[in-house]
């Protein structure tokens, strides 16, 4: 067990705890706070006004129209119903805002079906072609130095220079997708083997029939002070449309159409309860005061656990256990919280739980050996179905 981090400790919790388990030097994001308070300010501040046409935008920032709301969505401190809801504004921005909400849950439905299988490509496999001697992303290039700090520093991006930079990354320079897609995932404090899958997937070909091609167009429209700041702006790499990339059809997996499963997918409709709870189980998916165990039992204690091996493995940045530790922070001063360090199904054994369902892989594998004494229903947008998930549009039609 870890003693509770102190509000304003947790970079020094971090070092001391988790010293070994991240890939960097223990920091903060510049920009975002784990806290259930940050979260619900962010919502709070939130204007919609002008979103529909300037959510693209890069630079500079105040053109930006991009919530910078997702962190907080990752882990549970906002869920997509409550922002849902709260959206308001100009009927055009409302309305594309709640479209991107439910990408996130397309992209949710999709990772809940298929797991671990949206780590291969879901359609194509794009050839790599890239030697180890060609660093397929160019720091020499402003509109790749100047993201890449952005995702080191802050861990976060404006949906726009993500696809900057996987297209970079596998369309034009052959790079294998899922190393660029690990990169990704170390740094983003949204990062989620769900959106981020799905991202790559989508814009590199291996999950569409369409690619997103990059090149020093979009950096003169959307962020034009980096073509004007860049050592090659007079002889761009990038001037010229990339080529198409060389991709190869791959045998489909039959759970895209279809879900013979969906029960299982979507996880219990309604509170599913065995025994008296002793102890609320939080996850990293479910971190907020709306997550459904944690809001229905305010008097038991909770607790939460590092996987030390699966921390071990992923080396993520220390900016991403940061942001968790800050909720713990915030949490630990509010209710009786226990945090552990070890493999969840040691730590819970035997101990009853009130959780709340979690459609990822790791959640499932977890739950199999603990005691389930009472399982809430996962705050979908919508519960996911059996019909196609095979393109945003055939899921949005089958909904
Ligand atoms: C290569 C690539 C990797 C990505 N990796 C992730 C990831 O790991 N985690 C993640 O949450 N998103 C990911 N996205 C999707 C999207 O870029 C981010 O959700 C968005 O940029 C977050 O910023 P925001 O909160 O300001 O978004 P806004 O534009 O304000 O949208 C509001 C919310 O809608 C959801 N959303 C918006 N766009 C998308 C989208 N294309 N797909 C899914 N959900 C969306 C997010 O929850 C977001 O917070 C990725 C996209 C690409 C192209």
């Amino acid at each position: 067990m870890l003693p509770i981090p102190e509000p304003g400790q947790e970079v020094q919790w971090v070092a001391q705890h988790l010293g070994y388990l991240f890939s960097d030097d223990a920091r903060r994001s510049e920009r975002f706070v784990g806290t259930q308070a940050a979260a619900d300010a962010a919502l709070e501040a939130l204007d919609l006004t002008g979103y529909a046409e300037r959510r693209n935008e890069v630079l500079p920032l105040e053109r930006r129209g991009a919530s910078g709301l997702s962190p907080w969505i990752r882990h549970g401190l906002l869920t997509l119903p409550r922002v849902f809801k709260l959206a308001t504004g100009p009927s055009k921005d409302v309305q594309k805002f709640r479209d991107e909400l439910r990408w996130q849950e397309y992209a949710r439905h999709l990772y809940a079906r298929l797991g671990r299988a949206t780590g291969s490509p879901l359609r194509n496999a794009p050839v790599v072609r890239s030697t180890n001697d060609v660093e397929p992303w160019d720091r020499s290039m402003r509109c790749i130095s100047v993201n890449l700090d952005e995702l080191e520093s802050d861990g976060w991006l404006v949906n726009q220079t993500r696809m900057w930079l996987a297209s970079h990354w596998s369309v034009r320079n052959g790079a294998d997708w899922r190393i660029g897609e690990q990169y990704f995932f170390t740094h983003l404090l949204d990062g989620s083997r769900a959106a981020n899958r799905l991202g790559w997937q989508w814009t590199t070909g291996a999950g569409s029939s369409k690619v997103y091609g990059f090149s020093q167009s979009q950096v003169r429209r959307r962020a034009p002070e980096l073509c004007n700041s860049c050592d090659h702006r007079d002889a761009c790499p990038i001037g010229e449309w990339p080529d198409e990339p060389e991709l190869v059809s791959v045998e489909r997996d039959d759970r895209v159409r279809h879900d013979p499963d969906s029960e299982r997918t979507a996880g219990p409709k309604k509170v599913e309860r065995s025994s008296s709870p002793e102890v609320v189980w939080l996850t990293a998916e479910s971190l907020g005061d709306d997550d459904p165990a944690l809001a229905a039992h305010p008097g038991l204690p909770v607790i939460f656990v590092f996987d030390e091996s699966l921390l071990q493995a992923l080396q993520l940045s220390s900016k991403r256990l940061v942001f968790l530790t800050d909720r713990l922070a915030e949490l630990g001063a509010e209710r009786a919280l226990e945090i552990h360090l070890g493999d969840p199904r040691k730590v819970l054994a035997d101990r009853p739980l009130a959780t709340t369902f979690a459609p990822v892989p790791g959640w499932r594998h977890r739950a199999d050996s603990v005691v389930l004494a009472e399982l809430h229903p996962w705050p979908w947008l919508k519960r996911p179905g059996s019909g196609s998930v095979a393109s945003f549009s055939a899921w949005s039609n089958r909904r």
